[in-house]
């Protein structure tokens, strides 16, 4: 399964794998261990919420810094 939020999928610290087994068949929990299925790592869901929060942090920085390069000069501040 991919665990992503919106466009942002978690990824496999060693491999970038976005792909990942719940290793029991229970319900979805934060403690759950979860696989990679390319180098067998293993994580839990929480791990890969927690990078998809860093990943998504990360990009509305680089959203803000391209923002703020951008920005024209002539244009006045909206309120
Ligand atoms: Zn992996």
């Amino acid at each position: 399964m991919i665990v992503s939020i919106r466009d942002v999928s978690a990824r496999c610290a060693r491999c970038g794998e976005t792909d990942f087994r719940q290793q029991d068949s229970g319900a979805l929990r934060l403690a759950t261990v979860m696989r990679c299925v390319t180098c067998g790592r293993e994580t839990t869901y929480r791990a890969l919420l927690d990078s998809i929060g860093e990943e998504a942090m990360r990009r509305a920085n680089e959203a803000l810094a391209k923002l703020k390069k951008n920005s024209p000069r002539r244009r006045k501040a909206r309120k």
